[in-house]
């Protein structure tokens, strides 16, 4: 099945931090006069792809438009819709998160609510972490928009979605179900909402143990590039291969892909 669509990860493949890696924006330029279909994807869910478009923007890597991304807040709205459409939840998380689970038909709801989701978010507190146990304690199911325990911050790290569902975890002795990279289901959903097959679609990114591991199981093409934590030696250390090796989405040839 020949190639025919993108689905690429964000951090160390179109930029590192606050800088774009160089010729990212020629990269994503490249897609968009081809009409290849295309999804930038990350495990944040505390961001919107208005957000991410702006961020996008304000690095020099323009032209995008929202529906050119997906979050793991999509994702866990998308899923949680297909198991119990116009559920109940109580959410632990972002603005972004919040946004996508109304948007799919969900309300949010203190007592006796279908599940508990948590994402990252800034304003977790004592009360958010004791609301949240008691309601998995009575039966409420325990939901996690991505397993990412610490994030870099400006000064340092940072606590992330994975650390908060770990505490909740210890105090309830549930664990939660997942939602974001590796689970192959956020490429699944991913290549739903691009509405191509799995199998002509080519996933790029940094990561052997995220990336590549979930593009592989959800039955993708998959392509590691060397522009964020990957070298050529951490090749040795998996049981499995990408099929492309690239330094970067500078090197890649997407015309020569498709048509090999
Ligand atoms: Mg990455």
């Amino acid at each position: 099945m020949p190639l025919r669509s993108i689905i690429s990860d964000m951090d160390g493949v179109i930029y590192r931090g606050k800088q774009p890696v160089p010729g990212a924006r020629e990269f994503v330029h490249s897609l968009i006069e081809s009409k290849t279909p295309f999804l930038f994807l990350t495990n944040n869910s505390e961001q919107t792809p208005l957000d991410l478009k702006r961020k996008l923007d304000a690095m020099g890597i323009d032209r995008l438009t929202e529906d050119n991304f997906i979050t793991s807040a999509m994702a866990t709205a998308a899923f949680l819709h297909s198991q119990k459409p116009g559920g109940t939840a109580y959410v632990v998380g972002g603005g972004g998160l919040i946004n996508e689970l109304y948007k799919c038909g969900f309300s949010l709801s203190e007592s006796n609510p279908d599940y508990v989701v948590v994402g990252k978010t800034k304003s977790l507190n004592f009360d958010m972490l004791k609301k949240s146990i008691s309601l998995i304690m009575n039966g409420a199911k325990f939901i996690g928009t991505n397993p990412d325990v610490i994030d870099p911050s400006e000064n340092g790290f940072e606590p992330a979605c994975g650390s908060i569902l770990a505490s909740i975890e210890i105090a309830t002795g549930k664990k939660p179900y997942i939602i974001g990279k590796p689970n192959s289901l956020m490429m699944t959903i991913a290549v739903k909402q691009l509405d191509v097959l799995a199998g002509e679609t080519l996933m790029i990114g940094d990561r052997m143990d995220t990336d590549i591991v979930c593009g592989l199981e959800a039955g993708m093409k998959t392509c590691l590039v060397l522009s964020g934590v990957s070298t050529v030696e951490t090749l040795n250390d998996f049981p499995y291969k990408p099929d492309y090796v690239f330094n970067s989405v500078a090197d890649i040839d997407w015309d020569a892909l498709r048509s090999a």
